[in-house]
């Protein structure tokens, strides 16, 4: 007799534990302290955060010479990097020391979607309001400076922590004695209109913005930041860039 009570004992004690186990695992939020509760709170709004700064990250380019010497890929790097606004945006390395004109001729690969035009139409405008460039509509001469403006289309499937690509573009320089400065800017800018994101004027203005020469900027209110901030207008340092490449 006292083992069976033994054993009924240990059995209730059995379920109770079950039973606990089972409603602690349904109910565990509940029981949790507060400051547990706005710490996990926070951390969820962190990786929210997080996922939404993943999919509006640009990817660019490969800015390439032809029969020039030089030739660097800028990659994102580390995105995380200050947000000092006083930082000065820089030029992509292959433009350095090559004597460009301001003038652009640019177009529009057949088949670009009216909403590009309009962004890019937009980005366009904001440029040659600076007074440093002039972008100018139509194909030039092979020894113009020229903007190829087009779109593309790639999935980049779960893009998990990783970017996502919103464009591309850049500036290739084409060296020849017989161009009155010795080198051209044969350039491209491209937006990824697989995601609706891409066709942002901040986009746009970024992905000129490698066209002409300007390379990504550590500061988050210049347009060259390599995330997408929605910016419509040049900040002071990436005029400064432009008006040092193109020296005026
Ligand atoms: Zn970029």
């Amino acid at each position: 007799m006292r083992r069976l009570n033994n054993l009924l004992t240990v059995l209730f004690v059995v379920i109770a534990l079950l039973l606990l186990n089972g409603t602690s695992r349904h109910y565990i939020g509940a029981h949790l302290p507060p400051a547990v509760r706005s710490n996990l709170n926070a951390r969820w709004q962190n990786f929210q955060a997080e996922l939404t700064t993943a999919v509006t990250r640009f990817t660019d380019i490969t800015p390439a010479t032809e029969s020039g010497t030089t030739s660097t890929s800028a990659s994102i790097g580390s995105s995380q990097s200050t947000s000092d606004s006083s930082a000065a945006t820089p030029e992509e390395s292959i433009i350095q020391n090559v004597s460009l004109a301001n003038t652009y001729y640019y177009h529009y690969a057949a088949g670009t979607p009216n909403s590009v035009h309009k962004v890019f139409a937009a980005a366009i405008a904001t440029y040659n309001r600076t007074g440093i460039v002039k972008l100018v509509p139509g194909s030039g001469q092979d020894g113009d400076n020229q903007i190829s403006i087009s779109t593309y289309s790639k999935n980049e499937g779960n893009p998990d922590y990783n970017a996502i690509e919103l464009g591309i573009g850049g500036p290739t320089i084409i060296t020849s004695a017989l161009y009155a400065r010795g080198a051209v800017n044969h350039a491209n800018a491209k937006l990824n209109v697989y995601y609706p994101q891409a066709i942002r004027e901040s986009v746009a203005l970024h992905e000129l913005g490698h066209a002409l020469g300007l390379d990504h900027s550590p500061s988050r209110s210049s347009v060259m930041y390599p995330e997408d901030q929605g910016h419509t207008s040049l900040a002071p340092a990436d005029i400064t860039a432009l008006r040092k490449i193109y020296q005026q």
